[in-house]
């Protein structure tokens, strides 16, 4: 019957960072039902509506079988329509191109867009084929859109990055504050617990921090709306608060921080010839990054009165002392959870300094129910874009490809001669599609990722570099994307439990999952596609003869060999995978290159604080949060007694810096780049809403998750209407600077927005908000701004 036939596994949830495990039934080869897992700690049994419907979404109409490369006449054209080729044709081809690339302009012209989407290994797969094989540090994860900010945040204050606390704070903790985050419709599992945790416990306190009301809201003793960009005011008033009603731990902050005027790097990253850079650089600011002492910090942030910050930011005095208060109180305990708000921000980096400033002066921090908790977007954005160093400036382990010593470990590790890997940062995503528009970077493939719907600015910088004749453009996807479609060749690819991996979330947790089922017709995982492309190069192709010499063994080999089968990658037989869990990449390629891959990789971590378990125990357990050391895990880091790094005696030590301790950063409010003027009346924010996962490639083929929200609608205030004559249900053009599309108003519904501001989710592909959006990123990580920018509405 049926029922024999049914077979159960476990496997992380394909969508958000929060991390759910969930249960997958597979039957004559599909997966035909999920459940929560109840074995879980993340989401004990529960999933959102998005993780109800995972066992759908690798069954849309439209999924791709077989490559598809642009034609005319029998041979590739540019300006040509699509067909069907096979895998060896689409290799020729991408080896022609690559080759010819390399041989034109360099390693430089080469390039690849990834992401917090891929696993664990084909990440690491990626970066080590990019930064050593071809020599080029051309990649970037779209967790550049997302991230980069936090790793920032993370780096400066501490050193070493990822949250220090973890999702047991939420059942501890006697306040929780969202700061631009809704979490009701983002991280649905964790706000199941929030819910929880205030409903049950009544002296529980939540405040939510946003630039529109949404449904976070109906859990808020205390709802804030505040002006865009003001959030960095707020955050100063909070420290100059506790500062003046002497709520300073100084036990804490004398033992375990210093202080540092931070404000250093000056300007927008918009191209240098546009106007709103000009201004920044014009801009007179103090430069530097210096040692200060308290007293000078509590002048710095005195000028950040409940009075002036009220007044800049639209938040009552009462309010802001309300949510001070909650941190400040010595006898209560306090999580910050934050996302896009403070990522996704011209000063990301120094909102998330910020917020660890108030958690540092009050000692509120790496004990449990006391946590500034950085939330993750991607399943893997923690796992995969951070840990293995997919970034351009990066290296597995919080490593940096500017530090001679970096380069060197992974040189070793990797054994490859000295000089590998190139010492320059390589282009960042934004720098990315800006140098496919110029002509720069001409071979370029994506994996993973929706860039051409999820960029900002995309019609004037993303899609022209895609189209620029000299270029070829690889796009790897299941489905035929707007990034697919913009595409030269699109390679058909597995997804989720067509293939083993695994994840990280955002509480430092690692988990793993077998192959459960195969990819339709030819579709195969991103990991087998950059494998089986590494075998059409040989060093002599690639590498400069004064490196070859350096190591004459490596001479003529494959970069297959070279970086994959002779390498550590290699070392686990076939026999090391059960039998009836055997996957289709190892059996191609011969030996069991996930664990290989895996294990390699680990031994960048391991004694380094980033320690990983053995590869097997990961399918034994609902995942482990790193550093594991002696088989276990650590909940809170920098703790003594909790985290095993950390010094007897010590307390607390900060270890990512070298004196142990963490810094709290004196930083000034600075306005957003682009406000609205009297032609472009209206701020406008973007974001995702709880049915459609990012750019809803994959929850728009799901026809439930569809019908339920078929079109991204525009949140517009009903007197914002009236005043331009509209009404709810109107077709409008929404423009800025950069470009406009249409959609209808919506006046009532999950979102209240203010007078002045409107928001537009960006899963629709048919609508692209970004065709709006700024490209202009925060200094110091390099992250988009998606949060605001000044649009005008008219009626169509
Ligand atoms: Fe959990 Fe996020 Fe998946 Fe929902 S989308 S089930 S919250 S991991």
């Amino acid at each position: 019957s049926n029922q024999t036939r049914l077979k159960w596994d476990k496997a992380p949830c394909r969508f958000c960072g929060t991390g759910c495990s969930v249960n997958v039934a597979t039957m004559d080869g599909k997966v035909v039902a999920t459940h929560g897992d109840i074995k879980s700690p993340v989401n004990k049994g529960l999933n959102c509506i998005k993780g109800y419907f995972l066992s759908k979404i690798m069954y849309g109409k439209d999924r791709l079988i077989s490559p598809m490369l642009r034609m005319k006449n029998g041979k590739f054209s540019k300006d040509g329509d699509f067909e069907p080729i096979s895998w060896e044709q689409a290799f020729d081809i991408m080896a022609e191109k690559a080759k010819q690339t390399l041989k034109d302009k360099g390693p430089t012209a080469i390039g690849m867009f990834g992401s917090g989407q891929w696993t664990v290994m084909e990440g690491y797969a990626a970066v080590k084929l990019m930064k050593a094989g071809f020599r080029s540090n051309n990649i970037d994860p779209n967790a550049r859109h997302c991230m980069a900010s936090a790793v920032g945040g993370f780096m400066r204050t501490f050193g070493i990055d990822e949250p220090m606390g973890c999702y047991d704070d939420i059942e501890a903790t006697d306040a929780m504050v969202l700061w631009g985050s809704n979490m009701s419709e983002m991280h649905p599992i964790l706000w199941t617990r929030i819910t929880d945790r205030r409903l049950s416990a009544p002296h529980v306190k939540v405040a939510v921090l946003s630039t529109y009301t949404h449904r976070s809201f109906d859990l808020a003793d205390n709802g804030m709306i505040f002006t865009p960009q003001t959030d960095l005011a707020i955050l100063n008033f909070i420290a100059n608060y506790i500062i003046q009603n002497k709520k300073v731990n100084f036990d804490f902050v004398n033992k375990h921080t210093n202080f540092r005027l931070g404000n250093t790097d000056i300007g927008y990253g918009l191209r240098p010839e546009h106007p709103l850079e000009k201004k920044a650089k014009n801009a007179d600011k103090a430069g530097g990054s210096k040692k200060i002492n308290f007293k000078q910090y509590a002048k710095f942030v005195s000028q950040y009165s409940a009075e002036s910050v009220s007044k800049l930011s639209g938040v009552s005095v009462k309010k802001l002392n309300e949510l001070a208060e909650l941190y400040a109180d010595p006898n209560k305990k306090v999580c910050s959870f934050w996302t896009m708000g403070f990522n996704q921000h011209t000063r990301g980096v120094w909102a998330n300094n910020l917020i660890y400033n108030i958690h540092l002066l009050t000692g509120k921090i790496s004990t449990p129910g006391n946590s500034p908790f950085s939330l993750t977007g991607q399943p893997s954005a923690c796992g995969t874009a951070r840990e293995v160093g997919t970034f351009s400036h990066r290296l597995p382990a919080d490593m940096v490809v500017a530090n001679p010593k970096h380069r060197k470990k992974a040189e070793k590790i990797w054994g490859l001669p000295d000089g590998t890997i190139p010492p320059k940062p390589g282009y960042h995503a934004v720098l990315q599609n800006r140098m496919l528009k110029d002509g720069k970077l001409n071979f370029y493939w994506v994996q993973c990722n929706n860039n051409m719907q999820a960029a900002a600015n995309i019609a004037q910088e993303a899609f022209p570099g895609y189209r620029n004749p000299n270029n070829f453009i690889v796009v790897s996807d299941p489905y035929p994307t707007v990034t697919a479609q913009a595409a030269d060749l699109v390679l058909p690819t597995a997804m989720w439990v067509e293939k083993e991996g695994a994840y990280g979330n955002a509480e430092r947790r690692t988990q793993s999952w077998y192959q459960m089922v195969n990819a339709p017709g030819e579709a195969r995982s991103d990991l087998w596609q950059l494998v089986e492309f590494s075998k059409r190069f040989t060093t002599d192709e690639v590498w400069s003869k004064d490196l070859l010499d350096k190591k004459p063994k490596l001479k003529g080999k494959t970069l297959f060999e070279v970086l994959f089968k002779d390498s550590d990658v290699g070392k686990f037989p076939l026999s090391e995978v059960p039998e009836e869990r055997l996957n289709q990449e190892s059996r191609d390629f011969g030996f069991y290159i996930q664990k290989g891959l895996f294990e390699e990789y680990a031994q960048f971590g391991r004694g380094k604080a980033h320690d990983l378990a053995p590869y097997d125990r990961y399918h034994q357990e609902r995942g482990l949060r790193w550093p594991v050391v002696d088989g276990k895990e650590t909940l809170w880091r920098f703790k003594e007694g909790s985290d095993p790094y950390v010094k007897p005696g010590a307390d607390f030590e900060f270890y990512g810096k070298p004196d142990g301790r963490a810094i709290i950063f004196a930083l000034p409010y600075e306005p957003a780049p682009e406000s609205p003027d009297e032609e472009y009346d209206l701020w406008l924010s973007t974001g995702r809403v709880i049915e459609h996962w990012h750019t809803g490639s994959m929850t728009q083929r799901v026809p439930e998750l569809y019908k339920a929200m078929p079109d991204a609608l525009v949140y517009m205030h009903p007197d914002d209407a009236k005043k331009r004559g509209m009404r709810r249900g109107d077709l409008v053009k929404i423009s800025s600077r950069r470009g406009s599309v249409q959609t209808r108003i919506e006046t009532r519904g999950r979102n209240q927005v203010p007078v002045g501001l409107v928001f537009m989710p960006f899963f629709d592909a048919s609508r692209l908000v970004n065709k709006l959006t700024l490209d202009a990123t925060d200094p110091l990580s390099k992250e988009t701004d998606y949060k605001k920018c000044a649009v005008k509405i008219e009626r169509v």
